[in-house]
């Protein structure tokens, strides 16, 4: 789940949570609602009227969104993926899905599904508001609003570029023409970032054209899709660059460790200082024990370094996540960078065989560049 997301309950086994930023846009758009559309357009209705139908409004849209999602995620699963969690946010709902379809037909048929129950529901809202015959009741009102909503919804999502469900589309669709995932994720970004530089130049010509509010719209939509843009495309070539590497290929097969029952003075003197470390493993009777690093020995009084063993002041085993040497740099890579830490011990059985940083990792990726192993290379992709 996204940072700043609330757990509001669960739909068919999925987590459903909803995003900081969507609680803002509620009470924004029921706002609005009230103010600039049912009372400017409909005069005449009580203001409990105004406020009642706005909220029941917001509330259908967000549900909307969410079948938008739901949508996306039972695809998904149909397919064998793993959804885990559904976050909405600002302009949607991200699926949290485990990993990445294994094929273009796959991708394509859970990224159209979502802009096409969106359509679905803009006709089913716009059937119902035409069925009423538009007479100006509030309920008429409402139902026209959510089938623009709706309409508009679909076809935002429908522009090609990512992240929005377009940019998945068009990548499957490079993908099963030309037969390989990452000329298709590189097409798909520069064809992302042109759409994003379309919108951002529009967006500034509205602005200087009196139109500045609908020109700052337009031009925050286009930096998101800038941002999805790049952000696929770096993703795309670290994913594939490190399809197939596992930890024990990169990993360091001698990190530095020291045993637990030392004292923090003799770490220094004997260990960090002499060897220039800025860390070390703890190790005990053969097994990894924990990590000590220079955060934690700045923690204890310089008086005390005497007398303190590294094991009582270092991060036990327990608050440290390890990595076995089967493991895929795609997982471990996530992991490191969520957790904000620079080297992970890689253990077996208990026994420290290793470690792998960023810095391990970096050095993998510049070797693989200048040989210039990383271009070219067919991806085949996997199926499930
Ligand atoms: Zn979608």
């Amino acid at each position: 789940m996204l940072p700043g997301s609330l757990r509001i309950g669960k739909v068919l086994g999925i987590d459903i949570a909803v995003h900081v930023s969507w609680l803002i846009i509620f009470v924004l758009l029921s706002w609005s609602l009230e103010v600039g559309l049912f009372a400017a357009r409909y005069p005449g209705w009580s203001i409990a009227a105004y406020w009642a139908l706005s909220i029941l409004a917001t509330l259908l849209l967000f549900i909307s969104v969410l079948l938008h999602e739901m949508a996306h995620a039972v695809v998904a699963r149909a397919r064998g993926l793993h959804v885990k969690s559904i976050t909405l946010f600002i302009f949607g709902g991200v699926s949290n899905i485990e990993k990445e379809p294994g094929a273009p037909d796959i991708e394509f048929q859970m990224a159209i599904v979502g802009p096409l129950t969106s359509l679905a529901l803009a006709g089913l809202f716009g059937l119902l508001f035409l069925a009423l015959g538009n007479n100006q009741s509030p309920l008429s009102a409402m139902l026209g609003y959510l089938a623009l909503a709706n309409g508009l919804l679909g076809v935002f999502n429908l522009i090609p570029g990512f992240p929005l469900d377009g940019g998945r589309v068009l990548h499957a669709i490079i993908w099963k023409l030309r037969g390989n995932v990452r000329v298709a994720t590189r097409a798909a970004s520069h064809i992302g970032q042109f759409i994003a530089y379309c919108f951002i130049f529009f967006g500034i010509w509205l602005f200087f054209h009196n139109y500045w509010l609908n020109g700052l719209w337009i031009g925050f939509i286009g930096w998101f899709l800038l941002n999805g843009a790049i952000a696929s495309n770096t993703q795309g070539t670290l994913e594939a660059m490190f399809k197939g590497v596992h930890v024990g290929d990169v990993m360091d097969r001698s990190p530095a460790t020291v045993p637990a029952n030392i004292s923090l003075r003799k770490l220094v003197d004997d260990f960090l200082l002499p060897h220039g470390w800025r860390s070390a493993f703890v190790v005990q009777v053969d097994q990894l024990a924990g990590l000590i690093t220079l955060n934690e020995v700045r923690h204890v009084a310089r008086e005390q370094w005497t007398q303190t063993p590294v094991g009582l002041a270092m991060v036990p085993l327990d608050r440290l996540h390890t990595v076995t040497t089967e493991q895929n740099l795609n997982e471990v890579l996530p992991l490191m960078i969520g957790q904000d830490v620079n080297q992970l011990p890689v253990v077996q059985d208990g026994h420290l065989i290793g470690s792998i940083s960023r810095e391990n990792i970096m050095r993998f990726v510049e070797i693989k560049r200048s040989l210039a192993l990383d271009q070219g290379s067919e991806v085949t992709p996997a199926h499930l």
